[in-house]
C-alpha cells in the first residue's frame, strides 16, 4: 500500500492571517488579525502541516521582488512559533496578467482561484489533498480548495454574500481562524484518515 499523505491545513495570508494591507513586505508591519493566536494554537494540535498560500502579484507589478517574500516568511514563521504553531511552509504565485515584469505578466496556474500552489505544496509535502482543508477571505480561495480537491472554509464577516464559487459550494463559512480551526477540529474527529493513520500507528 502506497504511503498515505499527510492532510494538511491551507490557510490564505492578508485578511485571513493577518490584517489585509494592499503590496505590504515590512515583517514590522504583519501582525495577527483577532483570533488567530487562538485559531493557530488549535490548529497546531491537529498534527496537521500549516502552510500558507498566498497571491502576491506584487512581484509581477514590479512593487518588490520575491526575495523581499523571504521578510515576510520569517515573520510569519515567527508569529506562527508565539502562537504555538509551526509554519510547515509558504507558498505564493508572484504573477498577474496586468504586471509589468514581462517574466511574470502571465496567466499561470497557481494564482488563486486556480489550485496550483496547493498542488505543488501536495507534491513537495507529500499531503494528501483530499483530507486537507483551505480556509481564506475570499471565494478565490475557496474556489483553489476545492479544485484541489480539498475542503473549504469561507473567513467572513457577513452571511449575505453570494456563496457560489466555480459552481461550488464553500463547506463552511466562519467569522475568523479560531471558529474555522474548531470546524476543522470537529470534523477531523469525524475524519477517515485519523482513524486510519491511528490503526497504522497502533500497528507500527
Ligand atoms: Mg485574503
Ligand atoms: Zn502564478
Amino acid at each position: 500500500m502506497p504511503a498515505q499523505g499527510r492532510p494538511a491545513i491551507f490557510l490564505d495570508k492578508d485578511g485571513t492571517l493577518i490584517p489585509d494591507i494592499p503590496y505590504n513586505i515590512d515583517p514590522r508591519r504583519i501582525t495577527l488579525k483577532p483570533g488567530v493566536i487562538q485559531g493557530l494554537a488549535l490548529l497546531a494540535r491537529l498534527e496537521s502541516p500549516l502552510v500558507v498560500v498566498s497571491n502576491q502579484s506584487g512581484v509581477a507589478r514590479g512593487l518588490f521582488s520575491e526575495a523581499a517574500l523571504q521578510g515576510v516568511q520569517l515573520r510569519l514563521a515567527e508569529l506562527f512559533v508565539s502562537c504555538g504553531a509551526t509554519l510547515a511552509g509558504f507558498y505564493w504565485c508572484p504573477h498577474h496578467p496586468d504586471g509589468v515584469m514581462p517574466s511574470h505578466a502571465i496567466h499561470c496556474r497557481c494564482r488563486k482561484p486556480a489550485p496550483g500552489l496547493l498542488l505543488q505544496a501536495a507534491q513537495e509535502l507529500g499531503l494528501s489533498l483530499a483530507h486537507s482543508w483551505m480556509v481564506g477571505d475570499t471565494l478565490a480561495d475557496v474556489t483553489a480548495g476545492l479544485r484541489a480537491g480539498c475542503h473549504s472554509i469561507l473567513i467572513t464577516a457577513t452571511v449575505s454574500r453570494p456563496l457560489v464559487a466555480d459552481g461550488h459550494v464553500p463547506y463552511h463559512r466562519a467569522p475568523d481562524l479560531q471558529a474555522a480551526a474548531a470546524c476543522i477540529a470537529v470534523a477531523r474527529t469525524q475524519d477517515p484518515w485519523r482513524h486510519r493513520h491511528a490503526a497504522a500507528a497502533s500497528h507500527s
